[in-house]
């Protein structure tokens, strides 16, 4: 009798705990503040906490560092001197369109420096949607949740006649203006880091639930005037309250980046009056948790104490983040958009802040699996019209065109979208500015094609020509050429076009020099450049050596294979980038980068996966018909090179390219080659995955024997028949299944490891 009760209490224990599993609250896993602890000199990721809505238009970040300051927070700083608005997809592409609201009590002291207060991580609360701090000194308390454009501030004072709240417009000119009887402030911040129009403005608008006792303006010097309005280099602005304990100030902020009429409007379709903070909280949590309960993962956790669940949702937050959406919704709820690239007010949607050097790699194959339809509109908005606009594709958009990194791979990205088969947005725009980009040189060295002349008529750019970085910008053309050939097919464009971009795809093979099995920078006479150095970053290179650009063939690593005389010489040579020592000639630098400081510490040879030219290379093992070293390799990397603390990226994160790397590889595969529309298997961290398809199917990946030691696969069965490929088709995939993986200690040599298992290669073709 007592066996019966107790079973059917856990029978019923049984059945809550199914319950809760089905609406379990992701949000919990996602630690912002991965990522933080960082410098200049040495990246554990170089990002902030973003306090955001998913691929908000408006981030909100407390801030530690001075204004202007790449690093705006970071985990060792002691004081917070603001709570900023930020658009800062990057420390290195720095910020725009900032300003703060920061809290002091007692004595007013409006500059940075006068009106920091301490903090302490024990007394901060960091969630995706929601942060809350304690500031000890001043005995106060912030709190604030955001919408896409809007933020909601609570700011629990002590009792004290002097609770400041002190708005900061920022530098590079910016405009402020009280409206006491409407409890009310509205600014302008101009400040920007370039890539922007002359008319370009940021236009707040700051509404506090109380009338003011005291407010004024102030100037960059510090100086107070009691004034309601100022205009300068420099402005901003204080109110004062009498307060209790228990008194809550209410500030709703929220901005635009086309009037203050519009910044209102987004003010209030996102926190009407009828919705309090609670609200608007809870739907920040559920807009969070929709999007990350998408992929649920199973695991028992905690290897070396370290929790898998956290790093997996906090690589989707950051995945999510960026590119993020510049357009507005009017009056009409019509999207329009301020163009960062001529200036005018157009309708539809724009997207920025993205490098596509680093997500075209696997942020955006990300998105062509859980979301096809909003990547429509990340087309039209980040391509189409930018190109509409600005005469160019964007490479690296921050918010319009910036002088960043190499190659051209929009294409991927339009022909990976295109071919995956996401049809909402204007291809035909789309392809003109692919072919406007291959053939020319574009107003900045990052877009268009730098070297695009010499590379059409030679078929690799000269190392003793004019233009740097030649060997990496050889391969990445000639992987963008295979993507605009692949589109050009599909298109259905002429013969001569499509031919003349599979002729180019095999530029490639012009750089790779059989003599070292190296690429190589090649001078204007044929001849190879001497002497080489093989450890020698930059030059012909970008940020990299050879050892790291001479697996960019992701198109064609067969032809790699040919090139290097066979699979056995191409795995030598692949298995010496994990036991060389990471060696570097930095000369060309003059000083060693962090990317090599990053190298240096990871304690696996020249492989740097601190940085994007070489995250793909330990796949290539699929390629080379011996599956288990990507295996037991990528295992190392999810368990070592990635933590879920302050310190857990092994460089720079950017843009979530190096955290969709770690959502992929996790699950089990990886998009080598997007266009190519293969994911390559790997090995899978969890015991189970779900995955909910946007067709209502799921996808399960099913590794029931996952543990630390288990990390070779000994079989898969595919919707229960086996198989032997090591790489999964995107559309097998989107028609959801169970991918089920018998794990084991020991590789299996001969699973994955047939000449007709490997993934595809355009020499195959
Ligand atoms: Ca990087």
């Amino acid at each position: 009798m007592k066996k019966a009760v107790i079973f059917y209490s856990l029978f019923f224990i049984f059945l809550i705990t199914k319950k809760t599993i089905a609406s379990e609250d992701y949000v919990k896993y996602v630690n912002p503040l991965i990522g933080t602890d960082t410098s200049f000199e040495l990246s554990n990721g170089n990002t902030y906490p973003a306090i955001a809505r998913p691929w908000g238009m408006n981030f909100w970040t407390p801030q530690t560092g001075k204004m202007g300051d790449g690093w705006g927070y970071t985990y060792k700083a002691e004081h917070i001197v603001g709570f900023k608005q930020t658009h800062q997809p990057s420390p290195w592409i720095n910020d725009y369109a900032a300003f703060s609201l920061m809290p002091s009590v007692g004595k007013l002291a409006v500059l940075e420096d006068e009106r920091r207060a301490k903090f302490n991580h024990d007394n901060e609360l960091v969630e995706p949607h929601f942060y809350s701090v304690i500031l000890d000194e001043i005995d106060t308390k912030v709190e604030f949740t955001v919408t896409e454009r809007s933020s909601f501030f609570k700011f629990h004072f002590p009792k004290t006649e002097n609770a400041n709240i002190i708005i900061d417009a920022f530098f590079k000119n910016s405009e402020i203006k009280i409206i006491p009887n409407e409890n009310k402030i509205i600014g302008i911040a101009k400040n920007n880091s370039g890539g922007v129009p002359e008319n370009f403005a940021n236009y707040f608008v700051i509404e506090f639930n109380r009338p003011f006792k005291k407010s004024g303006v102030w100037d960059g010097k510090g100086n107070i005037i009691l004034k309601n309005q100022l205009k300068g280099k420099h402005v901003g602005a204080y109110v004062s309250f009498n307060t209790n304990p228990n008194d809550v100030i209410e500030v709703k902020v929220s901005s635009s980046f086309i009037s203050h009429e519009q910044a209102w409007i987004n003010l209030k379709r996102e926190l009407p009056e009828n919705k309090n903070f609670d609200e608007i909280l809870a739907e920040g949590r559920k807009s969070w948790n929709d999007e990350l309960s998408k992929i649920k993962v199973e695991t028992e956790d905690t290897p070396y104490g370290i929790s898998n669940k956290t790093k997996f949702y906090s690589s989707f937050y950051r995945t999510i983040l960026f590119p993020r959406q510049f357009h507005e919704y009017n009056e009409k709820g019509k999207q329009i958009h301020y163009s960062p690239y001529n200036g005018k007010i157009l309708a539809g949607p724009l997207y920025t802040d993205n490098g596509f050097w680093d997500t075209f790699r696997a942020v955006f194959p990300f998105y062509t699996i859980l979301y096809p339809e909003k990547l429509g509109e990340i087309m039209q908005g980040i391509m189409v019209n930018p190109y509409k606009e600005s005469g160019w594709l964007p490479e690296w958009s921050s918010p319009g065109h910036r002088d960043c990194m190499i190659g051209s791979n929009s294409a991927s990205i339009i022909a990976e979208a295109y071919l995956k088969g996401i049809k909402n947005f204007d291809i035909d725009t789309a392809y003109s500015g692919i072919i406007n980009s291959s053939e020319n040189e574009g107003p900045l060295s990052s877009v268009g094609r730098k070297g695009a002349f010499e590379y059409n008529k030679l078929g690799y750019i000269p190392f003793d020509s004019s233009i740097n970085e030649n060997v990496a910008r050889t391969l990445e053309y000639a992987y963008n050429d295979f993507s605009i050939w692949k589109l050009a097919i599909e298109l259905g464009r002429p013969k001569t076009e499509i031919d003349l971009f599979e002729k180019r795809a095999n530029n490639y093979k012009n750089v790779f020099d059989s003599s070292t099995n190296f690429m190589r920078g090649k001078l204007k006479n044929g001849n190879f450049q001497s002497p080489f150095v093989p450890d020698a970053w930059g030059g012909a290179f970008t940020e990299g050596s050879s050892w790291h650009y001479t697996w960019s063939v992701i198109h064609d690593p067969q032809g790699l294979i040919n090139l290097m005389g066979s699979r056995e010489d191409f795995v030598k040579k692949l298995d010496e980038v994990f036991t060389s020592e990471p060696t570097s000639d930095f000369s060309y630098y003059g000083f060693k980068i962090h990317e090599i400081l990053e190298m240096e510490l990871l304690n696996m040879g020249q492989y740097a996966h601190g940085n994007q030219p070489i995250q793909h290379a330990i796949y290539f093992y699929n390629y080379a018909q011996e599956p288990w070293k990507t295996q037991e390799k990528i295992r190392y990397v999810l368990d070592n090179l990635y933590g879920d603390e302050a310190d857990g990226y092994c460089g720079d994160e950017d843009n979530g390219q190096t955290s969709a790397w770690f959502l992929f590889s996790s699950l089990g595969f990886y998009p080598v080659a997007p266009v190519t529309m293969e994911y390559i298997i790997g090995s899978p961290l969890f015991k189970r995955v779900e995955i909910s398809l946007p067709n209502g199917e799921k996808f399960i990946i099913d590794a029931s024997q996952n543990n630390k030691e288990n990390i070779y696969v000994n079989d898969v069965k595919f919707n229960e028949i086996r198989y032997n490929k090591n790489w999964l088709h995107h559309k097998e995939l989107m028609k959801g299944g169970r991918l089920k993986f018998n794990m084991n200690k020991t590789p299996n040599y001969e699973w994955g490891s047939a000449k007709n298992s490997i993934p595809y290669s355009m020499t195959n073709e």
